[in-house]
């Protein structure tokens, strides 16, 4: 019998006691009892996105709510802005150009955060600029972006709105769309929901449905519009994750009794422990100025592959986590501090970085990360 841990950016671990919700029965979703489960799951993501405006939910991966915050807000020929800082970034660009409309990119360093001020000069250069696109956490650097100093110079623009792609960010940082002007933040069921892969999430703004009101762009099933009127009569317009569903519901009373602030303060910890602890190994961060708490990506030792240190983790000790990308799939390897972890786990995922570079050969003090890791958790 083998112990596994998973500390992935995606997909995270998750409680047993959600798996056991989503092991119940299945409900049909045209029943008042499923429509009760809708409605008190659109409260608990109202409450998580800090928002009065809308949240849609689809059966999809992430990505699926990002194709929908291109295809409901740009008509072909519009141009949008998109802050371009690694993996996912790019993708913005791609579904911005791929659907017609004319991404124009902010190429930011990988492991750097965009500089608000180029942000502003960009939108002041071409006022036509229907939508900004940026991450809040770019998994693929462990950048967090600035997100509020571009929300306060994108709520400037009377035209223009804020699209963030908070995969792995909405339910581990704080994001309050109403407060900061948000106008649609997209969220996915297994980076920070504790939960597997299948559902993604949409909050939407009163400015940004006046775009999808001007939206001809054909689209189908992410069609905002009809998930709208379904959700305002507590149901969805297709086929909802049922099971996933009232998974959701679980790891939203769990937040809910939690709270918000502890439950940002928590996943803060656990990268300040991780990121302290690999320093202590003498190993480099990758982004070391702007570093998200969601996931923290590290530098390998020098001359040693990357992919090498994730495979023998999982080999040798039966642990996800993930190389870098592209370019720095040979240098970084990321661990997630999503998920449905406490601090002790990340404990032993610095005792387990520490033994596999130890059987790599580099020569590493055996207990100095985990002794800055566990500093760290008894001061807090
Ligand atoms: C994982 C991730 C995505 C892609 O989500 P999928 O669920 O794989 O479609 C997009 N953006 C960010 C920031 C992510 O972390």
């Amino acid at each position: 019998m083998i112990k596994r841990r998973i500390y992935s950016p995606g997909p995270v671990e998750v409680s047993p006691d959600t798996a056991l919700e989503m092991a119940r029965p299945i409900l049909h979703h045209r029943t008042g009892e499923f429509e009760a489960i809708i409605a008190e799951v659109v409260e608990g993501l109202k409450f998580v996105f800090q928002t009065r405006g809308d949240v849609l939910l689809f059966a999809s991966s992430g990505t699926g709510a990002m194709e929908g915050a291109v295809t409901n807000l740009l008509n072909p020929g519009d141009k949008a802005l998109c802050v371009v800082g690694g993996k996912f970034g790019q993708r913005w660009s791609q579904l911005v150009s791929r659907f017609g409309a004319l991404p124009v990119n902010i190429d930011v360093p990988w492991g750097k955060a965009v500089n608000p001020d180029d942000v502003a000069r960009a939108l002041e250069a071409d006022p036509v600029i229907k939508a900004v696109y940026i991450q809040a956490c770019e998994t693929s650097t462990g950048v967090a972006h600035p997100v509020r100093d571009v929300a306060r110079i994108v709520r400037g623009h009377e035209n223009t709105v804020l699209v963030v792609d908070a995969i792995s960010a909405v339910g581990v940082m704080n994001l309050p769309a109403d407060d900061w002007g948000l106008d649609v933040v997209v969220g996915g069921s297994q980076k920070a929901w504790q939960l597997p892969p299948g559902l993604a999430f949409a909050s939407v703004s009163p400015k940004a449905w006046k775009l999808v009101d001007q939206c001809v762009q054909p689209r189908f099933y992410f069609d905002w519009k009809t998930e709208k009127k379904s959700i305002g009569k507590n149901t969805t317009a297709y086929t909802p994750a049922v099971s996933l569903i009232m998974g959701l519901r679980k790891v939203l009373a769990d937040i809910r009794e939690e709270g918000l602030e502890s439950l940002f303060s928590r996943a803060a910890l656990y990268a300040r422990m991780f990121r302290a602890a690999m320093e202590a190994l003498g190993l480099g961060l990758f982004a070391p100025d702007s570093p998200s708490d969601s996931i923290t990506a590290v530098c390998s030792p020098e001359g040693m592959d990357a992919r090498k240190v994730v495979r023998h983790l999982s080999e040798k000790y039966h642990i996800t986590i993930a190389a870098g990308q592209d370019q720095i799939k040979e240098t970084v390897f990321r661990v997630s501090h999503m998920g449905y972890l406490d601090g002790l786990d990340m404990i032993t995922a610095v005792a387990a970085v520490e033994i596999t570079l130890k059987d790599l050969g580099w020569n590493v003090e055996l207990g100095a990360g985990v002794k800055k890791a566990q500093e760290i958790l008894t001061n807090a």
